[in-house]
């Protein structure tokens, strides 16, 4: 059987065994529709392998060899260990496939990586997001990219079922995302930080405040999901450190310092420098600028100073001496 064929075989199986919606089955169905999207990529990446390079790119290790034929070197994979996730996604980007948003991908792992460590019952909206993100990836690849149509391979039963979950899923993601626009958030940064926002208790995006009107720490969330109640603190702290991180990755890249640091008082990479308070506490420093010179201070000064820069500091240290 074709890695195509054990691909669709799995993700059939994988939408079967979502037809029970009985808890265990659930599981499994993660597990296979997960296995197949990868199998999926994997199919691409065995095609675009060089003829005699024994699969050079599904594999993890690829080593230089001299072709005896034509005495040049070839790239020729190693071993049984084959590709993990950020392979793929890193050689089928240098290889030139566009048009997939890897962020799916990345949401589809996390579930299943959740699942294994999930020990209460799993909501079933959890496996809905699932086949969402596995149709929109399904969309996104195999016309383009592998020149057929999902019905086709998938078969009618199938692709009518995902499509049915994934509408559904879809317009349910739809009605969070407006209700969450439409709170009025404390800082930018906390709306920046939206797409992020999950239950803490199921790591659902379905969740909604449950007073749009709420301010600060009033906030309080709501999961559609697993139906429990999460405090501004948890769904914040937890988004707003992700979206930052990738912000602060691009200010290190230009030499800038980062806009963030831990709070002292939450532990969240989430106190923004440049206002002096964290996004998801409120902690505030008692000094940002120097008593003296009024330069802002550095995140060490602000810890330890008694509100005085280390210029100053020293200025005065030295004249305390004379
Ligand atoms: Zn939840
Ligand atoms: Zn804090
Ligand atoms: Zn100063």
């Amino acid at each position: 059987m074709s890695m195509l064929d054990n691909a669709i075989q799995s993700i059939q199986i994988g939408m079967e065994d979502f037809h029970e919606e009985d808890e265990r089955r659930v599981l499994s169905a993660i597990r296979n529709l997960y296995a197949g999207i990868l199998l999926l990529f994997k199919y691409k990446l065995q095609q675009l392998s060089p003829d005699g390079s024994d699969e050079a790119l599904l594999k993890t290790k690829v080593l230089p060899a001299i072709d005896p034929a034509s005495g040049e070197v070839v790239w020729v994979g190693k071993g049984k260990k084959t590709v993990e996730v950020h392979d793929i996604i890193d050689r089928l980007n240098t290889l030139g496939v566009r048009g997939v948003d890897w962020k799916l991908l990345n949401a589809l792992q996390g579930i299943r990586n959740d699942i294994e460590h999930y020990f209460s019952p799993l909501p079933i909206e959890r496996m809905k997001e699932a086949i969402a993100n596995s149709l929109h990836l399904i969309t996104q690849f195999c016309e383009p990219h592998l020149d057929e149509r999902p019905v086709e391979i998938l078969g009618q039963e199938c692709w009518d079922l995902m499509l049915s979950v994934t509408t559904v899923f879809d317009a349910e993601l739809a009605s969070c995302q407006t209700n969450l626009r439409s709170v009025e958030w404390p800082f930018q940064e906390v709306l920046d930080a939206m797409d992020h926002m999950v239950c803490p208790e199921c790591k659902s995006r379905l969740i909604k405040a449950v007073e749009p009107t709420a301010h600060r720490d009033a906030i309080t969330f709501m999961c559609q999901s697993c139906q429990s109640e999460s405090l501004y603190i948890d769904v914040a702290g937890h988004a707003v450190e992700i979206s930052m991180a990738s912000v602060n990755h691009w200010r290190a890249r230009q030499g800038d310092e980062p806009a963030t640091c831990i709070c002292p008082e939450c532990s969240y990479d989430t106190l923004l420098v440049h206002e002096n308070e964290c996004a998801a506490c409120f902690f505030e420093f008692e000094y940002a600028h120097c008593e003296w010179c009024e330069e802002a201070l550095s995140i060490e000064e602000r810890l330890y100073s008694e509100g005085t820069c280390g210029y100053c500091q020293n200025r005065y240290d030295r004249m305390m001496a004379e």
